[in-house]
C-alpha cells in the first residue's frame, strides 16, 4: 500500500478526525471533525505533516505518491460541488492553508481564491453577473500569491509592502480611502499592476495555470514552516520543529459577494473575562483576514443579531453545537456567503488567565465537564496572570482627573503595566536588555513584532479588535494588552503618538502605563497593587465574598489539592514570608535559609566579628551574641507555621560574602571589635578563594568550625522548645548543606543531636527532630545510599547540582548560555527547567538509592525548580515527597503538581 498522505474531507464524511492533530495539523483535523458532526464546512483535503517532513528530509521534493492523490482529491471536491478547477465557465477556486498541530496564529501563510486567471475571470463574471466580487477575488489572489508563493514583500521593517503601496497610490488617483470604494475597473487595474511588479521585482512572470499555482502554493506553505517568523514563534512556545505543518486545501466560499456576504471570527464565550457569551466581530462585504488586519473596523457579533437574525441564528446553533461536541470554549472562523452560514476553522480559544478559571468553573457547574478536566484545562502560567498586579483604583483616578487618561481602547489583555514606550520591535527589545520596563506601541502587530511584544509588559496597538494579532498574542503569552485603540495618533518616523485635541505628546522613552482589564491608557508611571486575589489572602484589604475572580480561585483550587499527591512547600526566611506562603497554600517551609538572617540589624557586626576571630574562643564569644536573634527568628517562624514542617538549613555560603568591603566600612568594623584596619585587611585577603562556590562553604564550613553549627542548633531547638511550651506544635527539620558524603553528615549529625539532648535537657522537654541532608554535589547523589543510612530526609538542591553536574557556573553562564539556546545546542536552560536527561538522571538514582535503604524515605527539592512547571511533573514521577518554592509561586506549583498526577505516564 502506498503512504497515504491526503485525507479527503466533505458531504458530511472525512477520513480524518479531531485527535488526528499530530497528522493532520490542528485545523486539518478540526475541519474534519466539524465536517463529521454535519456542520457547513466547505469541501477539501489535508495533506498530512509526514509530507511536509519528508519534503525536509528529501531536498524539498515531494513523496511520489503526492501528486496523484492531491488530483484524487481535487476530483472529490468537484464531484462534490460541480465545480471544475482551472475550468473556463464553472471554476473551482482553492484556499491553500497552513496548519500546524498547535496553532500558531499569523505565523504561516494563506492563498485564497487560487485557480484563478485571465480567462477564468470571464467565466466567474458571466456565471456570478457580478464583475467587482470577481475582481476583488482576482486581485487578492495575486497580491497573496505575490506575497506568500513569489515572496514579493518587504524586506526590512522600513520598507513598505510592494503591494499596499500600489493599493494606496491607487486610493490617491482615484481620491478614495477605502478599498470597499474601488471599482471593479480599478481592481482590474490593480490586477495588472500588481502582475507587472512581480515580473519586475522577480523576474517571473505570474502563473496563469492553476495545477503550477496550486504547487505553487503547496510549496510555499511547506517552505514557510522554516521562515523566521515561525522559528521565533517555535522557540518562544518550546514547539519541537519536527511537527512540520500539514496542508489544507479547500473550496472557495465567497464573503465578498455583497451586502448579503461576509465574514467573521468569534470565540465561544469571552476570552477576556470567561463570560458565557457569543463574542466575536465580522464585517460584510469582506474576505479572509479583512476582520483581523484592522483595515476596516470589524462589527461586534451583538450587532449581527439585529442586522442579520437570520445568520446569527445558524451561527448560535453552530456555537451550541460546537460547546457540546467539543466540550470547550472555542475559536471559530467563518464566512457567510450569500445569507448561508460555512464553517472555516476552529479549535479550542485562547483565553486570559482569569477567563480560563471562570470558564473551568462554569462548565464543570455546567456539566459539560468533570472536575478533573478543569484543573487539566488552566495552564500553570494562567492561573499566575490571576496573581498579577493591578493598578491602585485611587492613584488611576486621580491621574484621570488630572486628565491623564490619554485614551480608551479594547481591553484586550488584562493586568496592569507601566512602562516606557517604545515603537518598534528592535527598539523594544535593546530597551529591554537595558533593564527597561516596556510598554510597546504599534499602529497594529504582525508576526514580526512578537520579539519585541515578548520583551514588553504591556502591548498598546491603534488599529484591530479583540482577536487582532496583537490581542491574541499578547492574551498567550500572558502580557497586558490594550488593542484598537482608535484615537492614538502614532508616528513610527517621529516616533510619537498623540491625541487629536490633548496636549499629551509622548515620545519614545516617555512613560505610559495601559491597563488591560479596562482598555485605558494614561500618560505616565501609575503604581501597579496586588491583584484582587492577593488582596484577600495577602494584604486581607479585600473579604472574600468581595471578589469574583477570589471566588473562583478558591473554587478551583479546592479541586486542584484533590487531585495532587506532591506536597507543596515554600522557600521563605522571614516570618511574613512564611505567613504568605501559608496563604497561597503552602504546607510547610522546605527551605530556610539561615544566613539570611545574618543580615538585619546590627547582627552583621556580630557575624563579622566570628569570622575574623583567630580562635575558637572568639568565635564563640560572638556566636553567643548571635545566638538570641537566631532563636528569635525560629520562633516567630514555628509560631507562624503552627505545626507545619519547617527545613531549616545550616549556614551555606562562604564566609566571604559576609564581610565588608569598602574602606570607611573597615574602618568602622576595626572600631567596633577592637581590632585593626590591617588585621580585617589581612583576613579579607586570607579568605579570598579563587573558586568560592566550591570552596570553603557549605557543611565545610562547619567541619572546620563545629562551633557555628552548634550555635545554630542551640538557636533552634531553644526556639522549638519555647513554642512547644505555648502549646504550638513543631517539628523542625536541620538540613545540612553541600555535603558529598556520608562523612560529613555523621560528623554534623552528632553534633546537632548533642546539642538536641543538651537543649531538651535543659528545657525538661521532649522535641521531636530529623536531621537530613541537601543532594546538590553530584558525588553525593551517587553516594546516596550511604548517606540514606544516616540521614533522615533528602532535599535536592537543584542549583547547585545543574551548576556542579554541568561544571557551569551560574553566575557566570549569562555570557554564553543564551547562544547555546540559540543554536539548540540546549533546548532549555538547565537552571530554569530541571535537565533530565543528566542532572535528572542523578536525582533518580539518588531517590532509588535512598529508598532501597528505607522505603518511605522523605525527598523533596527546594531548588528554583521547585515553583516550575515541567520540573514539578518530572518531580512527581520521580515520586518525591514535596516540592518547594518562592511562596508567589505555590499556587502555581499546586496547579502544576495536581495536573502531573493527573496527565502521569502510567506506563
Ligand atoms: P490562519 O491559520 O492564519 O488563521 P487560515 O488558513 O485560517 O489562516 O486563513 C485565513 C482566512 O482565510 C480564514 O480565516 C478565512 O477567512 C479565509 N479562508 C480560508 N479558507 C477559506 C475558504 N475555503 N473560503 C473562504 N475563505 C477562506
Ligand atoms: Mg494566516
Ligand atoms: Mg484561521
Amino acid at each position: 500500500m502506498p503512504n497515504k498522505y491526503v485525507y479527503y474531507f466533505g458531504n458530511g464524511k472525512a477520513e480524518g478526525k479531531a485527535d488526528m492533530k499530530t497528522l493532520l495539523g490542528g485545523k486539518g483535523a478540526n475541519l474534519a471533525e466539524m465536517t463529521n458532526i454535519k456542520l457547513p464546512v466547505p469541501p477539501g483535503f489535508t495533506i498530512t505533516t509526514e509530507a511536509c517532513n519528508y519534503y525536509y528530509a528529501n531536498k524539498k521534493k515531494y513523496p511520489r505518491e503526492l501528486k496523484k492523490q492531491v488530483e484524487d482529491a481535487l476530483k472529490n471536491i468537484e464531484k462534490d460541488i460541480k465545480l471544475k478547477f482551472g475550468d473556463e465557465s464553472n471554476p473551482l477556486l482553492l484556499s491553500v492553508r497552513s496548519g500546524a498541530r498547535a496553532s500558531m496564529p499569523g505565523m504561516m501563510d494563506t492563498v485564497l481564491n487560487l485557480g484563478l486567471n485571465d480567462k477564468s475571470v470571464k467565466g466567474l463574471i458571466e456565471k456570478t453577473g457580478n464583475e467587482r466580487f470577481v475582481y476583488d477575488s482576482y486581485r487578492r489572489f495575486v497580491q497573496m500569491y505575490g506575497d506568500v508563493v513569489m515572496d514579493l514583500k518587504p524586506k526590512d521593517k522600513n520598507q513598505v509592502d510592494p503591494f499596499e503601496e500600489i493599493i494606496e497610490e491607487k486610493k490617491k488617483e482615484r481620491k478614495i480611502t477605502n478599498d470597499i470604494d474601488f471599482t471593479s475597473e480599478d481592481l482590474k487595474e490593480l490586477v495588472k499592476e500588481f502582475k507587472k511588479a512581480i515580473k519586475k521585482e522577480t523576474s517571473e512572470d505570474f502563473p496563469d495555470d492553476p495545477m503550477e499555482q496550486l504547487w505553487g502554493a503547496i510549496g510555499a506553505v511547506f517552505r514557510s514552516w522554516m521562515n523566521d517568523r515561525a522559528i521565533v514563534y517555535r522557540k518562544l512556545n518550546n514547539i519541537p520543529v519536527e511537527w512540520g505543518t500539514a496542508v489544507n486545501i479547500q473550496s472557495m466560499v465567497f464573503g465578498n459577494l455583497g451586502e448579503t456576504s461576509g465574514t467573521g471570527v468569534a470565540f465561544t464565550r469571552n476570552p477576556s473575562n470567561g463570560e458565557n457569551e457569543f463574542y466575536g466581530e465580522y464585517l460584510m462585504n469582506a474576505q479572509g483576514e479583512d476582520v483581523v488586519a484592522g483595515i476596516r473596523t470589524p462589527l461586534p457579533i451583538s450587532q449581527l443579531k439585529k442586522a442579520k437574525p437570520k445568520i446569527y441564528k445558524q451561527l448560535e446553533l453552530v456555537r451550541k453545537n460546537l460547546e457540546k461536541h467539543y466540550h470547550d470554549m472555542l475559536d471559530i472562523e467563518f464566512t457567510i456567503q450569500e445569507e448561508k452560514l460555512y464553517m472555516l476553522q476552529c479549535r479550542v480559544g485562547k483565553r486570559t488567565g482569569y477567563a480560563s478559571v471562570k470558564i473551568a468553573v462554569d462548565m464543570v457547574n455546567e456539566k459539560l465537564i468533570g472536575e478533573k478536566e478543569a484543573v487539566k484545562r488552566v495552564e500553570p502560567e494562567q492561573l499566575n496572570q490571576l496573581l498579577r498586579p493591578i493598578f491602585s483604583t485611587k492613584e488611576k483616578e486621580e491621574a484621570v482627573r488630572d486628565g491623564r487618561l490619554l485614551a480608551k481602547g479594547l481591553n484586550a489583555g488584562p493586568g496592569a503595566a507601566s512602562g516606557k514606550v517604545y515603537f518598534n520591535s528592535y527598539d523594544a527589545v535593546n530597551a529591554k536588555a537595558r533593564g527597561e520596563s516596556v510598554i510597546l506601541v504599534r499602529i497594529e502587530t504582525s508576526p514580526e513584532d512578537i520579539r519585541g511584544m515578548n520583551a514588553s509588559e504591556g502591548i498598546l496597538t491603534s488599529r484591530g479588535g479583540m482577536t487582532s494579532h496583537a490581542a491574541l498574542v499578547a492574551r498567550q503569552m500572558g502580557k497586558v494588552c490594550v488593542a484598537g485603540c482608535g484615537t492614538l495618533e502614532i508616528d513610527y518616523l517621529l516616533k510619537t503618538v498623540k491625541v487629536a485635541g490633548k496636549d499629551h505628546l509622548i515620545k519614545e522613552g516617555d512613560n505610559l502605563s495601559i491597563d488591560g482589564s479596562t482598555g485605558e491608557v494614561i500618560v505616565g508611571k501609575l503604581q501597579a497593587k496586588p491583584s484582587e486575589i492577593l488582596q484577600v489572602l495577602i494584604d486581607k484589604t479585600m473579604k472574600p465574598k468581595d471578589s469574583k475572580a477570589y471566588h473562583y480561585y478558591s473554587a478551583f483550587m479546592k479541586w486542584v489539592d484533590k487531585f495532587r499527591r506532591l506536597k507543596i512547600r515554600t522557600n521563605a526566611d522571614q516570618p511574613d514570608q512564611c505567613e504568605n506562603a501559608v496563604a497561597f497554600g503552602a504546607e510547610g517551609i522546605g527551605l530556610c535559609r539561615t544566613e539570611h538572617m545574618f543580615f538585619g540589624g546590627d547582627r552583621i557586626d556580630a557575624v563579622r566579628e566570628m569570622i575574623l576571630a583567630y580562635k575558637e574562643e572568639g568565635r564563640r564569644k560572638a556566636l553567643d551574641k548571635i545566638l538570641p536573634y537566631q532563636r528569635k527568628d525560629f520562633t516567630e517562624i514555628f509560631e507562624v507555621m503552627d505545626g507545619l514542617p519547617v527545613t531549616i538549613r545550616t549556614l551555606d555560603p562562604p564566609l566571604h560574602e559576609f564581610l565588608p568591603h569598602t574602606e570607611i566600612e573597615i574602618h568602622k568594623l576595626a572600631r567596633l571589635i577592637g581590632t585593626t584596619v590591617d588585621e580585617i585587611t589581612y583576613k579579607l585577603h586570607a579568605l579570598e578563594e579563587f573558586n568560592p562556590m566550591l570552596g570553603h562553604r557549605g557543611c565545610r564550613l562547619a567541619i572546620s568550625f563545629p562551633e557555628i553549627t552548634e550555635m545554630q542548633a542551640r538557636a533552634i531547638f531553644e526556639a522549638a522548645a519555647i513554642v512547644q511550651k505555648k502549646g504550638i506544635k513543631v517539628e523542625p527539620e536541620i538540613m545540612i548543606p553541600l555535603i558529598s558524603g556520608d562523612r560529613e553528615f555523621i560528623a554534623q549529625e552528632k553534633i546537632i543531636r548533642k546539642v538536641a539532648d543538651e537543649v531538651m535537657k535543659e528545657k525538661q522537654i521532649n522535641i521531636k527532630y530529623k536531621v537530613g541532608t541537601m543532594i546538590e554535589i553530584p558525588r553525593a547523589a551517587i553516594a546516596a545510599g550511604k548517606i540514606a543510612e544516616h540521614a533522615e530526609f533528602f532535599s535536592f538542591g537543584t542549583n547547585d547540582l545543574t551548576q556542579m553536574t554541568f561544571g557551569l557556573s551560574r553566575d557566570d553562564a549569562g555570557s554564553f548560555l543564551p547562544n547555546y539556546l540559540d543554536k539548540e545546542i540546549l533546548d532549555r536552560d538547565p537552571f530554569e527547567s530541571i535537565d533530565t536527561e543528566g542532572v535528572g538522571v542523578l536525582m533518580k538514582f539518588a531517590v532509588s538509592e535512598g529508598r532501597k535503604v528505607k522505603k518511605d524515605f522523605k525527598i523533596g527539592i527546594c531548588g528554583e525548580h521547585g515553583g516550575e512547571p515541567d520540573s514539578i511533573r518530572f518531580c512527581n514521577e520521580l515520586g518525591l515527597d514535596y516540592v518547594s518554592c518562592s511562596p508567589f509561586r505555590v499556587p502555581v506549583a499546586r496547579l502544576a503538581a495536581a495536573r502531573a498526577e493527573l496527565t502521569k505516564n502510567t506506563n
